[in-house]
């Protein structure tokens, strides 16, 4: 079977087991787009997408793709207005004489407008601009914006194809990750279509082409990628790329590749500073209908430093999570997709120990009882505080801290942090000595 076909039939295992509006929400504007080192490649709208299906949907998923085709390994979303086909392209081109307003696949989201300036990126931001008002018309030419990954690069792209055809409504952009790029010259080989494929992009009025790092190791897409880049370079048309690296550190890429792409601006975006992380979940939250009190927000940005890929996923899933689970935004679940994202690991500076000293301090039970076997009610109830901030603040596995105190076993924590997340509920004298309890833990975000 080809990707159509496994897609086709997974989908027809979806349906079997998921309600329809759930096929017609999130499956139907899928695509299907090929298999990349034994991943399926899936072309979703937008990142609330990925978000969505992964939190919601994720086993369905995995399941009807391998019920389909058993050797996939999973799957991996791309991002990216969903993308026409490369036969129906070379059709609109066919018909190009009459055509004034070109097709293109630019991601209305990404614009400048939401585009958050910092420190990090406005060199970036600005030379996109100064590209979007004259493209091919300076020496940003090529232009590279190049940084790690989730900085960026690809909204401030699609931002820069955005305003150019607002400007120019006839101006034809393309724009096409390089692994588009390697999978449309494929095809073209395989079906005899080289000039078409060619055509479709030397017509281009401005390129963008989006990680061009992956074109690393694949000479033949390269060479035809050179010839692309020259014909539209001679005729003063703009290229933007992005790249993970500095062109001139990129291994793997002939080097008159590289010193084509030197010839022009390369400018990098680098990760946010704490307050540009603020401005950038605020505006996600905003865009997402999310209302998030300001000290989540902070919690999120204290914690999610590199990636502001990460930052919007922890807003998106922060929205999924309350809803999946029919629960209010709080504490504990804000925490939790932190969590979730940071790998486990959050900077609190705090230990068990640390926990067991501070309710012991407010309980007037000693840190021995606390890890000992008595089961004296306050002691018991101590030690039930104690294993439920463990459990919420440090995220330790249940085993592990029921072994810290007195060797319980995970059932154990599991009642304690259950009782006290009732008692929470209930009681404002437990909720308030929790509260107290995390405040002085300097936990409260
Ligand atoms: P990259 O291409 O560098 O891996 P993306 O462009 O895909 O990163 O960005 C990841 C996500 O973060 C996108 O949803 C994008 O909208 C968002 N993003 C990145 N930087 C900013 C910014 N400065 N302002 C607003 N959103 C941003
Ligand atoms: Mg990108």
């Amino acid at each position: 079977m080809n990707y159509k076909e496994i897609w086709f039939v997974a989908l027809g295992h979806l349906k079997e087991t998921l309600p329809q509006h759930a096929i017609d929400a999130w499956f139907e504007p899928i695509k299907a787009i090929g298999i990349s080192e034994d991943k399926f490649l899936l072309e979703v709208p937008n990142q609330f997408f990925c978000e969505w299906i992964d939190s919601h949907y994720k086993k369905e998923l995995m399941r009807s793709i391998g019920l389909s085709d058993n050797s996939l390994g999973g799957y991996r979303f791309s991002i990216g207005a969903v993308s026409k086909e490369f036969e129906e392209s070379a059709l609109i081109l066919k018909e190009k004489s009459k055509p004034v307003v070109h097709q293109n696949n630019l991601n209305r989201q990404y614009s400048f407008e939401n585009f958050i300036e910092g420190s990090n990126n406005e060199f970036a931001k600005n030379a996109g601009k100064s590209v979007s008002e004259k493209p091919g018309e300076n020496n940003f030419n090529p232009l590279t914006i190049y940084g790690g990954v989730g900085l960026g690069k690809t909204h401030l792209m699609h931002a820069i194809g955005n305003a150019a055809v607002k400007k120019n409504p006839h101006l034809n952009v393309v724009v096409v990750t390089s692994e588009r790029f390697t999978l449309d010259f494929v095809n073209s080989l395989r079906k005899n279509k080289t000039i078409e494929f060619a055509q479709q992009y030397r017509s281009a009025d401005m390129l963008l082409i989006d990680d061009v790092q992956f074109f690393r190791g694949k000479e033949q897409t390269q060479e035809q990628f050179f010839h692309t880049f020259n014909v539209l370079h001679q005729a003063g048309k703009q290229i933007v790329m992005t790249a993970d690296k500095y062109p001139g550190e990129m291994k793997g890429l002939q080097s008159r590749l590289l010193s084509r792409f030197e010839s022009g601006l390369s400018v990098d975006i680098q990760p946010p500073n704490f307050e540009v992380r603020v401005a950038i979940l605020l505006e996600k939250a905003e865009q997402n209908g999310v209302s998030l009190e300001y000290e989540f927000i902070e919690f999120i940005a204290k914690h999610i430093k590199n990636n502001v890929r990460d930052l919007e996923g922890a807003v998106i899933r922060v929205l999924a999570k309350s809803s999946l689970l029919n629960k209010e935004i709080d504490h504990t679940l804000v925490r939790d997709v932190v969590r979730e994202r940071t790998g486990g690991v959050l900077t609190t500076g705090v230990s068990i120990e640390k926990i067991v000293r501070k309710v012991s301090e407010l309980s007037g039970v000693s840190e021995q009882d606390i890890v000992g076997k008595s089961r004296k009610m306050e002691i018991a109830e101590a030690r039930q505080v104690s294993m439920f901030l463990c459990r919420e603040i440090l995220g330790g596995s249940l085993s592990g801290i029921g072994l810290f105190f007195g060797g319980r076993d995970h059932t154990t924590v599991m009642h304690a942090v259950k009782t006290i997340s009732d008692k929470i509920q209930k009681n404002t004298k437990v909720k308030d000595s929790i509260e107290a309890l995390r405040t002085d833990l300097n936990q409260t975000f």
